[in-house]
């Protein structure tokens, strides 16, 4: 896995996205990605799944103690997600403000999670937290050859 951690700093930062459950049935897929296009990022990965338990499990790990922990390994396992891996200029904190607070109640308008929902256990997102979690996370959601490095004609005129 350490592969994957090659790389990932400046420009090549890499963050972990998902559209969870509740996003894919609503029709949100397309909101998301149209989102982090246009604010200028680069999709390097991205996949519809079902999540197994397990999965979640280890994605949610730190979780593991919290009240909600088994509630939230059932929501995030009761569709198909969208999982992607998104790359750019300081993409993890980024990213978090384009998706809000935790809580939708708490989330801006503007941001997804204000924009689109209302229940902390129903928020339509997930996205990494820190630089350490997305390469974790990248890591147990997609398989190295499933990651893409590719150049963008909009690259000068994203980055100066
Ligand atoms: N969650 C929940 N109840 C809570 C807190 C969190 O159901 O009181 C869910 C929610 O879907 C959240 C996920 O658990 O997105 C992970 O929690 P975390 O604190 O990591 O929030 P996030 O990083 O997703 O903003
Ligand atoms: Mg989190």
């Amino acid at each position: 896995a350490n592969v994957f951690k090659m790389g990932w700093t400046g420009s090549n930062e890499r963050t972990f996205i998902s559209v969870k459950p509740d996003g894919v049935q609503r029709r949100l897929v397309g909101e998301i990605v149209h989102r982090f296009e246009r604010k200028g990022f680069k999709l390097v990965g991205m996949k519809l799944l079902q999540a197994s338990a397990e999965q979640l499990r280890e994605h949610y790990r730190d979780l593991s103690e919290k009240p909600f922990y088994s509630s939230l390994v059932k929501y995030m396992s009761s569709g198909p997600i969208v999982v992607m891996a998104w790359q750019g200029h300081d993409v993890v904190k980024s990213a978090r403000k384009m998706l809000g607070e935790t809580n939708p109640a708490d989330s801006l308008p503007g941001t997804i999670r204000g924009d689109f929902c209302v229940e902390v256990s129903r928020n339509v997102v997930h996205g990494s937290d820190s630089v350490e979690s997305a390469q974790r996370e990248i890591s147990l959601w997609f398989e190295h050859h499933e990651l893409l490095c590719w150049e963008e004609c909009s690259q000068p005129w994203i980055y100066a």
